[in-house]
């Protein structure tokens, strides 16, 4: 078979445009956001508190509607949710009554997949998040970081084009997150799905994306969210977050962040 790689590219491939949304008849949450993201690449989202990280994600995942500009899914518009765009939440959002390798299949039995699959698929991803021993546990059982090992395998299952996470790590301790960082890089190689991550930390920022987006204003500073700047982290994939590069990069970006602060202030 002779496959032209223009016409054989992979998916994840996201475009947004002059999106905006409007809670109610008030200010926009957010405005004017244009952000165009290669298939594979992770883009962090990070932002003071309001400045319309998680309405952008949700937008994204089709929960909510804009009030204007588009957003497109390789070529394709986003209307509703779908599982080819796969959301993790802080908040791990297991079914406490299903077992691990249960929470796992449930999206693709409710998508009537065939039964051999679910299970090959479920116990596939299952394996890569390292709780194939946990299959049969229930989430009370286990850690909050296996917890999220399994909510990001139940995504995964559905072999999405893209992945949006909303602060995924904000609730686990400090070595738990350090884990799951590494095990996400992983993960992201092996899978190569696009990944947009929003993240409260610059360190965890740099430490994972391609680029990362700043965002700032909001509501509370009387201007829409907006985004302030792109940055890109032209490291490589063993990171130091303790090199001179790395805290360059951590202190550009945070000046970013606080400089759009008080503009917007
Ligand atoms: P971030 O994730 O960056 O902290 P959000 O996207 O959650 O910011 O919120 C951006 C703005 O939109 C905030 O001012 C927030 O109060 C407002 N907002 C978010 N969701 C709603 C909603 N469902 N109804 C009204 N206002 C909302
Ligand atoms: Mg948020």
């Amino acid at each position: 078979m002779n496959l032209d790689p223009q016409t054989t590219s992979r998916p994840g491939a996201i475009s947004i445009r002059g999106l905006g949304k409007r809670y109610g008849t008030g200010m926009f949450a957010m405005r004017g956001v244009d952000l165009e993201i290669a298939p594979g690449e992770l883009v962090a989202l990070v932002g003071a508190s309001g400045c319309g990280k998680s309405t952008v994600l949700r937008l994204l995942a089709g929960f909510e509607t804009a009030t204007e500009g588009s957003i497109h899914v390789d070529a394709r518009p986003v209307a509703a949710p779908s599982p080819e765009r796969g959301v993790v939440f802080q908040d791990y959002g297991l079914f406490p009554w299903l077992t691990v390798r249960e929470n796992v299949a449930y999206g693709l039995k409710q998508r009537r997949l065939p039964r051999v699959e679910v299970a090959a698929r479920a116990d596939e991803f299952i394996g890569l998040v390292g709780l194939t021993r946990f299959a049969t546990s229930f989430p009370q059982e286990l850690s909050g970081g296996m917890q999220q090992r399994v909510a990001i395998a139940r995504v995964l299952a559905n072999r999405p084009a893209v992945l949006l996470m909303d602060e995924p790590f904000g609730a686990l301790d400090a070595l738990t997150r350090e884990q799951l960082q590494n095990e996400l890089a992983q993960i992201r190689r092996s899978v190569g799905t696009t990944i947009l991550f929003v993240t409260h930390s610059i360190e965890e920022a740099v430490y994972l994306a391609d680029r990362v987006v700043v965002m700032a204003g909001g509501v509370s500073h009387g201007v829409p969210g907006q985004v302030r700047a792109v940055v890109d982290v032209p490291l490589g994939q063993e990171r130091d977050t303790t090199a001179p590069e790395f805290n360059a990069l951590e202190r550009e970006i945070s000046g970013l962040v606080h400089r759009g602060l008080d503009r917007a202030a």
